[in-house]
């Protein structure tokens, strides 16, 4: 048995937008539509657990709203003391509208990475949780 790889890995090759599992490129076939399995490894993109996929979107909306924290801290810090914050109000609204459409496939990608690390038993090609 191949010992797991670590979490750094497993979130590297799901920010890189490849499979968590084996590193597999052409999981995302179209930016909103992952396939149901990895072609290369056969891992499974959903776990068949109650909340899992809670737990993606939980992901998207936190990484959604750091990128506009991050956004928002940067445009107050260089434009002091003359801050656009109408600009802020209503660039902030459409970047929470089209942040987390942009980040789906990696949020996604990245949450099977994390349950790849807490439950490496269940990856490879069954995916079953425990019972
Ligand atoms: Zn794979």
């Amino acid at each position: 048995m191949r010992p797991s790889p670590s979490l750094a890995t497993l979130v590297g090759r799901a920010l890189t937008l490849r499979c968590p599992a084996c590193g597999t490129r052409g999981i995302v076939r179209r930016w909103l539509r992952l396939d149901a399995t990895c072609p290369a490894c056969h891992q499974p993109v959903d776990r068949p657990e109650p909340g899992y996929y809670l737990g993606a979107l939980m992901l998207n909306l936190v990484a959604a709203e750091l990128l506009l924290a991050a956004v928002g801290l940067v445009v107050i810090v260089t434009s002091w003391p003359t801050v656009p914050w109408n600009g802020l109000l209503y660039g902030g609204a459409l970047l929470m509208v089209v942040a987390p459409v942009v980040l789906y496939p990696v949020t996604k990608l990245v949450w099977l990475a994390v349950d790849l690390a807490l439950q490496p038993e269940f990856g490879g090609r069954e995916g079953s949780p425990p019972s």
